[in-house]
């Protein structure tokens, strides 16, 4: 029998908790969120974080930006927010528009009001073993789902199919920490069915629908889709082709349902957790 995880439901159950934690608080945590105002897609999910604070409890302020400021403008507001006591998380929606160099921009953030944990320090802590203040939200949310339905990590072999900073990295050093055998595939990856036809777990985070199919995976496999694609129907595609894959997996993510409200729960949390930190 093939599981669909449920990120949705989980979600809400991280809610509850993190609002009966809000509740007892006297100072509200402080979210605080910095767009520009040419990112369409990113006010979608702007507006997605800003109801989940809404139902735990915590605050938000959104500062939107033209699309011609400069990079000048969007530090000097971040190091307001860092200097600001009652802002305990800080998260700039990405992309940025071209003229911006958006890693100096995230590098900005103080690391103790690194909401996506992007800073490098955080991502360095990361790779070291050392505690960040916060761990990326999307390979959290795949830790926090995988453990969610027991899902026993060390010794699998795990693939990850993408190797940006946001996904494929981090998840790839949090699965190794697990004990995890991680192999990491890219666009240059060759005879990339060797690998995933070996794998016991597969995460994928390329950004191309239905790219993963049934006859690259065997049976038992547990699915991570982590692609988010907006198809000419207006439809929502994972990387995954959910039909042929999902009859061999043991696991799968559904997309939507799946990672992408995991990713907003786990923002969430760090926003609490950094403002608990703060407060010590
Ligand atoms: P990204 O920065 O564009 O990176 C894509 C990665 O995929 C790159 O490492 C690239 O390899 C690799 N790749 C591209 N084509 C490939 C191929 N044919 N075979 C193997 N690898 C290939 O993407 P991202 O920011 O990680 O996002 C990936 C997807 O996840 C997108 O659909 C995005 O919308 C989605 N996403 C979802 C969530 C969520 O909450 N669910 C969060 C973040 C992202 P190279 O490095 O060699 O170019």
């Amino acid at each position: 029998m093939t599981i669909i995880a449920d990120g949705k439901l989980l979600a809400e159950k991280i809610y509850s908790n993190i609002k009966a934690k809000v509740d007892k608080l006297d100072r509200k945590p402080m979210l605080a969120v910095i767009i520009t105002n040419d990112n369409e897609a990113g006010k979608i999910y702007v507006r997605n974080k800003q109801r989940a604070c809404e139902k735990t409890g915590i605050q938000s302020k959104t500062i939107e930006f033209d699309a011609d400021v400069s990079e000048n403008t969007l530090i000097n507001k971040i190091q307001d927010l860092n200097n600001d006591k009652n802002v305990d998380a800080i998260l700039v929606q990405l992309p940025l528009p071209n003229h911006i160099d958006s890693e100096k921009i995230l590098n900005a953030i103080s690391p103790d009001k690194d909401a996506d944990g992007f800073h490098y320090i955080n991502a360095g802590k990361m790779f070291i073993g050392q505690m960040p203040k916060t761990i990326a939200c999307t390979p959290k949310g795949i830790i926090r789902l995988l453990d969610e339905y027991k899902i026993q990590i060390s010794g699998l072999n795990a693939v990850v199919i993408g190797r940006s900073n946001i996904v494929g990295k981090p998840i790839s050093q949090l699965l190794l920490q697990r004990n995890a055998t991680v192999t990491t595939c890219h666009s240059k990856t060759k005879n990339l069915e060797y690998y995933t036809k070996n794998a016991d777990l597969i995460v994928c985070a390329i950004g191309k629908p239905k790219f993963l199919t049934g006859n690259m995976v065997k049976d038992g496999v547990i699915i991570i889709d982590v692609g988010i694609t907006r198809l000419d129907t207006g439809k929502l595609s994972g990387d995954v082709d959910f039909e042929s894959v999902a009859s061999k997996a043991s696991l799968i993510t559904p997309v939507p349902g799946g990672v992408g409200p995991m990713t907003v729960a786990m923002l969430i949390q760090n926003t609490l957790d950094l403002s608990i930190q703060y407060s010590e």
